[in-house]
This record gives structure tokens, C-alpha cells and sequence, in this order.
């Protein structure tokens, strides 16, 4: 037998015994969001790389180590998108999206990472995103966080997650405690890790995010830049975190929370649960004002998330939600004339009930398989059309799911039969 050949490391199928789950996320995530008038743009997957370098930052994770690049044939540096912001701005400038505009946008998709594959954690892995564009207030950062938290509801996921924020202020702001911070940690350089004593040059401030637990306690007692915001920005932070209150979301302020991308400005914000071992955010986001004036375009406020659609598929699969069966009935059809008028009488019901999820047993085979096959479909009814069936002009019809007679149901009242 020819070897097989495996599917990428930190790639996963999602099987057909786990798409229910997911279109039922998706599902109950694309009714919020349109339930606030958002819309949805698709970009594609692979950008010029220069796109994540100049917007993500160089010495970030992402871009350091995480990024699957590879050269087109004709040279050009090209990378899987290892997120979606970047994207959504460079398609916003590029179609005039973004110029004195509002815009309320929201993309799906699998995003790309060369990470270490763990529960949690893939290299492909799947995100939805909201980006918002033009709305300098805190009244959209709210927005945001209000949307994310009656996604929870929607799902059931409320209890046992945490929502953190953080405001990271303006660069000034950032600019002038960035020094306050090299200062502390270069007067404790012996505490600093390898991977921080090389960020205390290039990106102090991820040093805060470090996730080393050798470094726990030096950064616990780190300035934090919540005490040195200036006054525009605490007001800015102050409204949401009144909003927060007013709608009855709980939220803590995490003065560590510093997000691992370049682009941050004032709010950010993450959903925490302690349910998922270390891969504990489900949702991530934050304002980034300066980013699409960073890419090219006019100046334009902005304000984002994406959460993660495994760690979300994760904690849902520990819920009792069910997804609705897929299917409602299956045709079995014993011999060559009920094969032939099955075929019309299937496609008739289609076009008399277009709700109706109806699987036609293609393949031929006995009674007992067709039946076997029928069960394991998940279907409600087996719909049974045999010769004696036809020539009585009738359909016998036996519930999968429950202990009941099977009925005889004439053909003409087939449709009668599913509507109620
Ligand atoms: P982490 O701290 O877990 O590495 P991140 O800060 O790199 O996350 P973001 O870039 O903010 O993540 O992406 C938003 C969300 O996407 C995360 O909160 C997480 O739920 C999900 N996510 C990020 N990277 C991965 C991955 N490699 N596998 C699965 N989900 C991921
Ligand atoms: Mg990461």
C-alpha cells in the first residue's frame, strides 16, 4: 500500500461529527453581530509581507518567529495572514473604505501562526473578527465589549469568563512611561530572561506580557501605565468602565494586560477563562488609532477584536448545548421501480418543503443495511418506498427516534405529514 500522507502539524480537519458545533458558534456570532448592523468583508489569505511587519510590529512574537512566509515564484515576499486586522486596514485603504467613513466590519476565517502545536493552540486556527472604523470614542470601545459579552449569552458561555481591560494610553503617553519602565527593569537586569533582556531595547512593554514564571514577581511590581495616563486618556477609560457598570458587565482592570502586538493604543481589552489550561484568552481586542495612517491611509480611528473559534468550540463542547439534528428523514428504497419513483418523489417533497433536510439512500443494498444507514444519519423518520408501498401508493414511515407504530402515510399526504 502507497504511504499517507498526513495533514500538517497544528492543521486540523474539522470533521463532519464536529461541524454542527461550529456552525452553531458561527451562527448564533453572525446574529449578534448583525443584530448590530455590522457587515462582513472577506480578504484574502496570503498579504505582501511587509503588510504584518510594518503593522504588527518587528519584535513581536508574530512576526519574529510565528509568520509562514515564502516567496512567490516571481520573488515577492508573501505570508499567510497570521491575523486579520492588518488585512481589513489594508482593504479598507485600498477601496476607500475608511476615509471619512464609518464603518462597522466584521471577517471569518483561518489565520496561520508557526507556534508550538498544544490544546489551544494550532498553526491554523480559526477567527472571528470585528473592526470598527472611524469613531474616536469610548462609545464604540463599549459597543465592542457589550457585543462580545451578549455573544457569551448567545452561546451559554457567560459563567466563567472573565473580561480584563486596560487602557494603554496614546505613544506619548506610552513613549514617556517606557522610559519609567526600562528604568525599573535595567535596575533589575539579573531577573530579566533572555528573550526580555532583548526586548528591553526594541519593546519593553511586551515584557509585561511575558508569560515566564520565573518573572512573575518582577513584573507584579512593575510601574504600571494606568498611573501614568494623561488626562484625555483616563477619561476615555473612566466612560467605558461607567458603561461596564451602567449594563451590568463585570470587568477587572489588569494594568499587566499589554496585548502582544505593536499597534495598541488606550483601550484593551481580553476574555479570560481559567477552563482552557494555559491558552486561557478567548477573545481579544483594543483600539488602534494609528495603525491605518501607519499603513497609508489618512488618519482614522479604529477599534477591533478576534476570538478564538477553537478555544470557543472548546468550552462549548463542555456545555450541554446541543446543535439541531441535521437531518429529517431518510428515503430507504427496496427495488428498481421505488428507486426510480423514490428519485421523483424526493425531489417533489423538496420543492414542497424547502425547509426539509431530506438524504435519498443512493447505492442500492438490502433492507437491513438501507435501515442501519438510515439510524446512523441522525435522521428523525425513515421514509420506507418498496413495491407494495407504490402499489398501495403509499409511504411507510417509522420514527428512528422514539418507540412508535410505524404509520402508513399516503404519497399525496407525505408533505402534509412533515409540515405539522
Ligand atoms: P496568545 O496569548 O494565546 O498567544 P495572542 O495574543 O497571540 O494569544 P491574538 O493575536 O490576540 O492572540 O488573537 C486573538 C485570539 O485568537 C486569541 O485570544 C486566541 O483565542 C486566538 N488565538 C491566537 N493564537 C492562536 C493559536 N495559535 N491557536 C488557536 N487560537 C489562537
Ligand atoms: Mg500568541
Amino acid at each position: 500500500m502507497a504511504k499517507n500522507v498526513q495533514a500538517i502539524r497544528g492543521m486540523h480537519d474539522i470533521l463532519p461529527s464536529q461541524t454542527p458545533l461550529w456552525q452553531l458558534l458561527e451562527d448564533r456570532v453572525r446574529d449578534v453581530l448583525e443584530r448590530y448592523g455590522y457587515q462582513e468583508i472577506r480578504m484574502p489569505l496570503v498579504e505582501q509581507t511587509e503588510l504584518f511587519k510594518r503593522s504588527i510590529g518587528e519584535v513581536t512574537d508574530i512576526v519574529e518567529k510565528e509568520m509562514y512566509t515564502f516567496e512567490d515564484r516571481n520573488g515577492d515576499s508573501l505570508t499567510l495572514r497570521p491575523e486579520g486586522t492588518a488585512s481589513c486596514v489594508r482593504a479598507g485603504i485600498e477601496n476607500g473604505l475608511l476615509y471619512n467613513q464609518l464603518q462597522r466590519l466584521w471577517y471569518q476565517g483561518p489565520m496561520f501562526r508557526h507556534e508550538r502545536p498544544q490544546k489551544g493552540r494550532y498553526r491554523q486556527f480559526q477567527q472571528i473578527g470585528v473592526e470598527t472604523f472611524g469613531m474616536a470614542g469610548p462609545d464604540i470601545d463599549l459597543e465592542l465589549i457589550l457585543i462580545t459579552h451578549r455573544i457569551w449569552q448567545a452561546l451559554g458561555l457567560s459563567d466563567g469568563l472573565e473580561l480584563q481591560i486596560n487602557s494603554l494610553g496614546t505613544a506619548d503617553e506610552r513613549l514617556a512611561y517606557r522610559e519609567i519602565l526600562v528604568e525599573y527593569l535595567s535596575s533589575n537586569l539579573d531577573q530579566l530572561d533572555e528573550d526580555s533582556r532583548r526586548r528591553l531595547d526594541g519593546n519593553p512593554l511586551r515584557i509585561l506580557d511575558s508569560k515566564n514564571p520565573d518573572m512573575r514577581e518582577l513584573i507584579a511590581a512593575a510601574p504600571t501605565l494606568m498611573d501614568h495616563l494623561g488626562d484625555e486618556s483616563r477619561a476615555h477609560f473612566d466612560v467605558i468602565c461607567a458603561g461596564l457598570e451602567a449594563t451590568g458587565v463585570d470587568y477587572v482592570i489588569n494594568p499587566r494586560l499589554v496585548r502582544g502586538l505593536d499597534y495598541y493604543a488606550r483601550t484593551v481589552f481580553e476574555w479570560v477563562t481559567d477552563r482552557l489550561g494555559a491558552q486561557g484568552t478567548v477573545c481579544a481586542g483594543g483600539r488602534y488609532d494609528g495603525l491605518v495612517e501607519q499603513l497609508g491611509g489618512h488618519a482614522t480611528t479604529a477599534v477591533g477584536f478576534a476570538m478564538g473559534v477553537e478555544r470557543l468550540v472548546a468550552l462549548l463542547e463542555e456545555t450541554n448545548i446541543e446543535p439541531e439534528a441535521q437531518v429529517d428523514a431518510y428515503l430507504v428504497l427496496m427495488g428498481d421501480e421505488p428507486q426510480r419513483q423514490g428519485l421523483l418523489l424526493a425531489e417533489k417533497l423538496r420543492d414542497q418543503l424547502p425547509d426539509l433536510r431530506l438524504i435519498t439512500h443512493c447505492g442500492g443494498g438490502g433492507f437491513k443495511s438501507q435501515f442501519k444507514k438510515a439510524d446512523r444519519s441522525g435522521a428523525r423518520y425513515a421514509l420506507i418506498l418498496g413495491d407494495d408501498e407504490l402499489e398501495k401508493g403509499i409511504v411507510s414511515v417509522k420514527n428512528l427516534r422514539e418507540q412508535a407504530e410505524q404509520q402508513e402515510i399516503a404519497l399525496d399526504q407525505l408533505a402534509e405529514f412533515f409540515k405539522k
